[in-house]
């Protein structure tokens, strides 16, 4: 081993045995998947035993919206690779996100939030828990003197996304853990970027981690689903209410899937953060962008904080450009290989040009947000260049 073996790489190839080996489960016969458990109840051999598990739902099998074996397993794979004591399995990231926030406010209460996090989240927060009597206050996250401004008597949570998922903002991520346990308040990151494989948080102190399924964890674009990790303490507190009362669960059919697509998450994610920074690389020497907002150039402003809490980098990013949208979108439109689709992190690229104007010094810009799937990344510079000559002659 040389110096570059650092801890950061130990910890990612420890996660190629983590999705690959399963303790013998003598259950199920020697069988190399877990079975999908299609159960609504499980059945009890006595009155005794049936009373017992009433004593500790969370810990039997009593009826699915509670717990279901496949989704278990599923919850302790991603639990062992996050780094987390337990994990619950939601219906959507949606569901993970507003179970885990409203585990943490109760009605006259404050959160702060980033200002760039997700926007239905963002509308959660803004909107929706405002008939609830909390009240959210939105702040750049790249300081932390602007959490210090925003903190209230009765701010309960800080709600992070690092890096966001639209301009690729981060927060110090060590600094607001310690300053939202100095006031009292917990912190929430929605983890779904970096993916359980680049950046673990609860490492570096937050309370809670939030994924959507959806994207690398799923992995195949073929299923809609959510993770909430945290203490058994905290875990536990979900479990009896916002998972049991409000029933968004994960069935074990897409639990089963996601478990399939578990077994290559490292594998992929290496080749995505591979290719992510050769387009990042590639895009930011090109005449008509302003600017590649990728937190693995160096040209980022928080290159050096990610390094040191990030273990790599996901394959989403954005660049900026003063060409007017009409024209972008043309050129969207005129890739072969990047598809023109909401979400991300299956194996296929894709593409999205919106208006950037709405944010102050981005006025009549426009920012084109790509994502980097697994084709050959020498196909798709190609397919941007053909895509950019046929849009100018
Ligand atoms: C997609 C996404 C979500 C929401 O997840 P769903 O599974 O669509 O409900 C939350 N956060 C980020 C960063 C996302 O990209």
């Amino acid at each position: 081993m040389n110096e570059t073996y650092t801890a950061a790489s130990a910890a990612r190839e420890k996660q190629f045995t983590q999705v690959a080996y399963d303790e013998f489960d003598a259950r199920h016969h020697g069988s190399i998947h877990v079975p999908i458990y299609q159960n609504s109840l499980f059945a009890f051999k006595s009155y005794q035993e049936f009373d017992h598990a009433f004593t500790a739902l969370l810990d039997h099998h009593v009826y699915s919206r509670g717990n279901n074996p496949t989704v278990t397993y599923l919850e302790q794979k991603l639990a062992e690779l996050e780094g987390a004591e337990k994990a619950r399995c939601f219906a959507s990231g949606m569901a993970a996100i507003s179970s885990a926030i409203l585990s943490s406010v109760k009605q006259g209460d404050h959160v702060i939030c980033v200002h760039q996090a997700y926007g239905p989240t963002k509308e959660f927060l803004s909107v929706y828990l405002t008939k609830f009597g909390v009240e959210t206050t939105f702040v750049d996250g790249s300081s932390i003197d602007n959490f210090k401004t925003a903190v209230r008597p009765n701010t309960s949570l800080f709600y992070l996304e690092s890096p966001t998922s639209g301009l690729f903002e981060l927060q110090n991520l060590r600094e607001c853990a310690a300053y939202a346990k100095l006031v009292g308040a917990r912190t929430i990151i929605d983890n779904t970027w970096a993916s359980p494989c680049f950046q673990n948080p609860i490492e570096l102190g937050i309370d809670l981690v939030v994924h959507s399924i959806t994207k690398y964890i799923g992995g195949h674009s073929d299923c809609v689903g959510g993770v909430i990790l945290g203490s058994t303490d905290i875990m536990d507190q979900i479990g009896y209410n916002e998972y049991m009362l409000l029933g968004g669960l994960m069935t074990p059919q897409t639990a089963a899937l996601v478990a399939k697509g578990l077994r290559t998450l490292p594998l992929r994610m290496q080749r995505h953060e591979e290719s992510g920074l050769l387009l990042a690389d590639f895009l930011s020497r090109k005449p008509y962008v302003t600017r590649v907002n990728h937190p693995g150039l160096s040209s980022h402003p928080q290159h050096e904080l990610g390094k040191s809490q990030m273990k790599g980098y996901g394959s989403l990013f954005s660049f900026v450009t003063n060409e007017p949208l009409d024209k972008m979108r043309e050129w969207a439109t005129k890739l072969n290989y990047f598809k023109i689709a909401v979400s991300w992190g299956g194996f296929e690229s894709l593409v999205t040009a919106n208006p950037l104007g709405a944010i102050a010094g981005y006025e009549g810009t426009t920012i084109v947000r790509l994502y980097v799937g697994m084709e050959d990344p020498k196909d798709l510079m190609a397919d941007i260049d053909q895509a950019w000559e046929s849009c100018n002659t």
